[in-house]
């Protein structure tokens, strides 16, 4: 709770400190509700959200004395309410040996840093993890997860710079099921020469996976980066019309005042939400929960 609150801090400090500002020695009236709605937008609540949350600041409050901790209170019911149906752990199905996971999303977002975090995580359960370096096409995003593969113990299967991620993927299924291993987490690129290329590869990907395990992916990560603000709504789309997205992680909630988007994509796609990144330690990735998230973003 600490780390969520501290690496939130951004998004609830300019959002508590605009509000504290604004319901300062004034009763409530039309116009400070639409400054709240304001301040609610600029954190990348979105519009319904934004919308909601004032009307219930406004609900009998008409011409009243309203606090700042009256408008926090309210905001942070309202977004637990948004939040809570999405807030659901990633279940490791344990009959699937091993259980695949595909790590999706656009470069930059931190995929390669969630696998190693991830990584970290699994094995400290106590379950056998395999990493496959699938995003072929950056050398370093290749090198980057050798390096988490060391530091979480983990064997990594990786090939050439440019060679086919779908054959990279089939190889690392066939060897974490010789090995009997529990978990293998796939990178995948982030980019290519363009979208229409990055999608159909990740397609060839999703569809060379289903022929080693009908059943698999069984889990497909989509990693957003927060800080892109409203821009992840349309990543979400590409995305789940491609590799049929199964739950979000959202990264560097740390160095954003952009939290709200979370609240914003929940409203909207309604995925779970698993895990969110608060910074690039292998430590820094917490499980999200509603009501934790909802009281770090109201301040
Ligand atoms: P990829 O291209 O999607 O694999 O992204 P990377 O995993 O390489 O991450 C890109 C950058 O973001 C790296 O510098 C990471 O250390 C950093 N990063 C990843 N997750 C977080 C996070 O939760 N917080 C912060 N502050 N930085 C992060």
């Amino acid at each position: 709770w600490r780390r969520l609150s501290s690496g939130l801090k951004r998004t609830s400090s300019s959002l508590g400190t605009a509000v504290a500002d604004l319901v300062t020695k004034r009763k409530l009236d039309r116009a400070m509700l639409e400054d709240i709605e304001d301040v609610l937008l600029r954190a990348d609540l979105g519009t319904e959200v934004a919308a909601r949350i004032s009307a219930a600041v406004g609900h009998g409050r008409y011409d009243k004395a309203i606090s700042a901790d009256d408008v926090k209170s309210v905001v942070a019911t309202e977004v637990e309410t948004v939040l809570a149906p999405v807030a659901k752990p990633l279940e490791i199905d344990g009959a699937q040996k091993p259980f695949v996971i595909l790590v999706v999303g656009v470069n930059g977002s931190g995929k390669t840093t969630t696998i190693g975090k991830l990584a970290a995580k699994f094995s400290g359960e106590g379950r056998k993890v395999m990493l496959a370096a699938g995003d072929t096409f950056r050398a370093a995003a290749i090198e980057q997860l050798k390096i988490w593969g060391e530091r979480t113990k983990s064997p990594v299967i990786a090939g050439a710079q440019g060679s086919d991620s779908a054959s990279l993927a089939f190889n690392a299924i066939t060897a974490a099921r010789e090995q009997k291993l529990d978990v293998l987490l796939i990178d995948t690129a982030g980019r290519l020469q363009n979208k229409a290329e990055l999608m159909n590869e990740l397609e060839k990907v999703v569809r060379v996976i289903k022929k080693v395990d009908a059943s698999a992916p069984h889990a497909v990560l989509l990693v957003l980066d927060a800080t892109v603000g409203q821009n992840a709504l349309s990543q979400v789309e590409a995305f789940h019309r491609t590799a049929g997205v199964t739950g979000l992680v959202m990264t560097k909630l740390d160095g954003t005042a952009r939290g709200g988007i979370l609240v914003a994509l929940a409203e909207k796609h309604k995925l779970p939400v698993h895990f969110i990144g608060v910074g690039e330690g292998i430590d820094d990735l917490a499980p999200f929960t509603a009501l934790d998230f909802a009281k770090a973003i109201a301040g």
